[in-house]
């Protein structure tokens, strides 16, 4: 019956294994000891027949026993992997410029910003430095009487002419006829 022969094959495959394990172990000859046998400090034995050494098939693992090499599969299947990985080196790599990329293009077009602020706030300072100076000039005059609108002992026009800061609160204070304040500092 086939349900008999399978329970039969099956029960005795392990069986079998230890068999074949104990007669490398018992016949076989010690040679450079592979990876798995290196690594745990067993000894390696191997026949010309067998598929791994006996440690391996003891373990049920000989198709990954290296004691005759490797096959062309697996070293093969060690290249594609690696040329893989190469790809994606490459792609993650291209990639990675491109943010630099991306990262130099925003910091520069932060400090473009930022520069551009500066001159803005520089200009902003003395626009509403100016401003203070004209300001206290007019309260000045308007506290000693004078009509601003019609003011024909002040000199607005070299007052607004002069660069700014150029008063100073004593001339803002002067009288503008005595003391024109035309010209400024030197
Ligand atoms: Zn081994
Ligand atoms: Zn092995």
């Amino acid at each position: 019956m086939p349900a008999n022969r399978v329970q039969k094959s099956s029960r005795n495959s392990t069986s079998r294994r230890r068999n074949l394990a104990d007669f490398v172990a018992t016949f076989g000859v010690q040679m450079s000891p592979c990876s798995r046998c290196s690594a745990k400090s067993l000894s390696c034995r191997v026949t010309a027949r067998s598929d791994g050494c006996s440690e391996c098939l003891s373990a049920g693992v000989s198709s990954a026993c290296d004691a005759f090499g490797h096959s062309d599969a697996f070293l093969r299947s060690l290249l594609a992997e690696k040329r893989r990985l190469d790809s994606q080196h490459d792609e993650a790599s291209k990639h990675f410029e491109q943010k630099v990329q991306e990262l130099r293009q925003a910091t520069a077009r932060l400090d473009r910003i930022d520069k551009q602020r500066r001159r803005v706030e520089d200009r902003a300072f003395s626009a509403f430095g100016r401003e203070a100076e004209v300001l206290q000039f007019q309260e000045a005059e308007e506290s000693r009487g004078v009509d601003s609108n019609a003011s024909a002992g002040l000199d607005w026009g070299s007052f607004l002419d002069s660069p700014p800061g150029s008063f100073s609160a004593a001339q803002l204070t002067a009288d503008p006829l005595a003391s024109p304040p035309a010209g400024g500092p030197s």
